[in-house]
């Protein structure tokens, strides 16, 4: 069945101004002429979007998760995330939203927080909630309709750039998080050495992608949603299996020297 589209505005400015960006064939980048960012317009409506993270999503997300669960850690350990809680997370609140099938929260869990995950894919969150006995809400951040203030972190990996009003997702965000709380971001970097090479081939330019963000727009978007950036690192040189092995790691390290990795990670708190 075909998706329903529609024509949005820039996420972060509201111009509609915007030039061709990357051509994927079946959908297309644009860039907003006025703040930069990169979003596939025109889109599809949000219950098509909705629709997609069903079992194959979850397939994915299954097949995946050991992998994704390592790099969301190695995230944490890049900002010293057991710094800031010290005394561990005993009796804090940490909410995951786009928590998959739940590998990051149960590790939480384990450690003596009390966790919250929110997760749009009905097979991801209820093998989290059968498999670890996790709270987990099947829905959008918004549809859950947390208390305000209540979370010592939140945590959002991979996930803005599939939602459709990001703006609105960090405002949600900001009410949630307790005054001094933190959030941890990652996303795909357009701006990056392996976007800038790979162009349509980059890995992250995928159709569930609806926004690509760069250091510049996501700094704006945040300032906007009124967030203070702690700390702002990103990583990866070189995908694995592209290019010759022995380039890897030295491709890594200077990615990440220069700021100019494949993914980037915000660490932030109120304004
Ligand atoms: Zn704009």
């Amino acid at each position: 069945m075909r998706e329903m589209l529609e024509d949005v505005a820039c996420n972060i400015c509201g111009s509609r101004e915007s030039v061709p960006f990357l051509s994927m064939g079946r959908f297309v980048y644009r860039k907003c002429t006025r703040c930069g960012l990169v979003y596939q317009n025109p889109r599809p409506v949000f219950h098509a979007l909705r629709n997609r993270y069903k079992d194959n999503y979850f397939s994915y997300e299954l097949q995946n998760q050991e992998n994704f669960f390592h790099l969301m850690k190695l995230g944490l350990n890049d900002i010293r995330f057991d710094r800031f809680y010290r005394d561990s997370g005993v009796g804090k609140t940490f909410l995951d939203i786009g928590c998959a099938t739940g590998l990051l929260l149960n590790d939480m869990k384990n450690k003596g927080w009390k966790t919250k995950g929110v997760e749009i894919c009905r097979e991801s969150a209820e093998y989290g909630i059968k498999r670890f006995g996790l709270d987990i809400f099947i829905g959008t951040i918004e549809e859950a309709s947390l208390p305000d203030q209540y979370f010592d972190v939140v945590h959002l990996s991979h996930l803005i750039e599939h939602v459709p009003d990001p703006r609105s997702l960090l405002l949600e965000v900001k009410r949630i998080l307790k005054p001094g709380g933190h959030m941890v971001l990652t996303t795909p970097n357009v701006d990056g050495f392996q976007a800038r090479v790979s162009r349509e081939r980059w890995r992250s330019a995928i159709p569930d992608h609806i926004y690509l963000f760069a250091k510049k727009t996501m700094r704006v978007l945040l300032e906007r949603t009124q967030f203070h950036v702690i700390k702002q690192v990103s990583w990866g040189g070189i995908p694995v299996g592209r290019g010759p092995k022995v380039l890897k790691l030295p491709a890594d390290r200077l990615a990440k020297y220069f700021n100019i990795g494949d993914v980037m990670l915000f660490h932030c708190t109120h304004a």
